[in-house]
């Protein structure tokens, strides 16, 4: 059948159907060719009325699902290793959140813009009571990259009243901050764009501090001392660091003792660190934030994603001295804590609280990265890494002849797995994530593991 070219991604969102085996297991269940011969009138509709950018991840059609599991309307089932893209952390459809959304919809109020109302108050008053000390108030948007967007803004006022100079920022490389102009260019891989015609000359870039390959005793701080030294910009113009206190696309964590340098960096010259937790927050890694591995306290703290599990919400988390720098109705936004997203997000962080799922991530994480080292010593020529915290990981993809990373690996383990039952996204980098929602068993994440086990079996065969 006919494949949309896609020379950007290099990824095929349709594919011939391949005989599949057949599985059924306690979790899984794949009894048709995948993608499903019937589904083929939709992907391929599908692929006609969207753009290209967005036809890229494994050809399955949801059609529902309820806590880790995916279902298709043809009798196939996956256990959901991607949580969506990293965002479903109670897991598909919770009851008390559908039930909170039911209750909400009876009222009728599915609009509000900035008008107030309790569930608004109530909820921003709940992430402050989660959030680290010095947090006062909630800048609420409703997607992730607004919520960066915003937080650039704010540091940039926040450096500018104190001298006019003081706008310059700093990311890492690799990182991922977001799709919109000012997001997009703090994001270390995609700066380079060549749409971009009017860079941002003054956000900068420090080498992300992998751990990868170092040995216990790295000084982390003398590398922090030598990466800032290396920095073309002189400290005291520098407004804010903007970090992913995981990285992403690898979750890559930080070493400690890098962020508490920067930290101590940071508090030397009066400079904010933006902490971006959209995709590590809300039980994502075990904590409520990821930060609170390091021992390290942010100024600002971008969050989105599992702070719903559900709805698209976002915010600004930071001081009043900050968040109050703009004038009344000086920047609005429609869609802003939607009354159904804010009745959401509520019931998503009593569920993350009443049934201990940052307990549950940590300890399933610490099944899933056993299993994963487990692949990795039966693979060692084809996955150079494992790396994670919680239920955030990830398997790192590399050629077995010429050692380089391999993002066309880490495709074609994605679209295996999809076939064995395990759904997972396209990373389109040389990484495979497993980021199940935080409410599955210890026995459907192993499961999920050896499933990716048999995959890479297959592929590499
Ligand atoms: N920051 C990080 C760390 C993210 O992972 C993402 C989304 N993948 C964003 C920002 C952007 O969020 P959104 O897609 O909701 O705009």
């Amino acid at each position: 059948m006919h494949e949309v070219p896609n020379p950007v991604l290099g990824n095929s969102f349709l594919e011939d159907p391949l005989p599949t085996e057949r599985i059924e297991t306690k979790y899984r269940r794949i009894i048709t060719s995948i993608p499903v011969p019937e589904s083929l009138d939709i992907l391929r509709r599908g692929a006609r009325v969207f753009p290209r950018v967005n036809c890229y991840q494994p050809p399955v059609v949801w059609d529902r699902a309820e806590g880790f599991q995916v279902y298709d309307a043809w009798g196939n089932c996956w256990i959901d290793f991607s949580s969506t893209a990293v965002m479903a952390n109670t897991g598909h459809g919770h009851p008390k959140i559908r039930q909170a959304l039911a209750e909400h919809i009876q009222r009728g109020l599915l609009a509000q813009f900035s008008f107030a109302s309790e569930i608004r108050v109530r909820l921003a008053e709940r992430l402050l009571e989660i959030a680290p000390s010095g947090m006062e108030k909630v800048y609420f948007w409703t997607t992730g990259s607004e919520a960066v967007e915003s937080a650039l803004r704010m540091a940039r006022t926040y450096g500018m009243r104190r001298h006019p100079e003081k706008y310059h920022l700093i990311s890492f490389t690799e990182d991922y901050h977001g799709c919109t102009l000012g997001a997009h260019q703090l994001s270390g891989i995609s700066a380079a764009k060549p749409w971009l015609t009017h860079p941002d000359v003054a956000i900068h870039r420090l080498p992300f501090p992998s751990m990868e390959g170092t040995g216990e005793g790295t000084d982390w701080a003398a590398a922090f001392a030598a990466d800032i030294a290396e920095c073309p910009v002189e400290p005291s113009k520098v407004a804010a660091v903007f970090i992913e206190t995981l990285q992403g696309w690898g979750a890559l964590p930080f070493p400690a003792k890098y962020l508490q340098a920067l930290r101590a960096w940071a508090d030397q010259h009066d400079v904010l660190l933006v902490f971006d937790e959209i995709q590590t927050g809300f039980g994502r890694t075990g904590r409520w934030f990821a930060h609170e591995h390091y021992g390290v306290q942010p100024d600002l703290i971008c969050i989105g994603k599992g702070v719903t599990s559900t709805l698209p919400l976002a915010a600004v988390l930071g001081p009043a001295q900050v968040l109050d720098l703009l004038e009344p109705g000086e920047v609005t936004t429609t869609h802003a804590a939607h009354p159904l997203a804010c009745a959401a997000a509520f019931a998503n962080l009593e569920v993350i609280h009443n049934e201990g799922l940052l307990e549950s991530a940590e300890r399933t994480g610490l099944v899933i990265r056993a299993e994963l080292n487990q692949l990795q010593n039966r693979w060692p020529a084809h996955i150079s890494n494992v790396s994670g915290l919680g239920l955030l990981n990830a398997l790192h993809l590399c050629n077995p002849f010429t050692h380089t990373p391999d993002p066309q690996l880490a495709r074609d383990l994605t679209n295996a797995g999809v076939r064995r039952g395990v759904m997972l996204f396209q990373v389109n980098r040389p990484t495979v994530k497993i980021c199940p929602p935080l409410v599955i068993t210890e026995e459907a994440a192993r499961e999920g593991v050896q499933a990716l086990g048999e995959a890479l079996q297959i592929i590499t065969n």
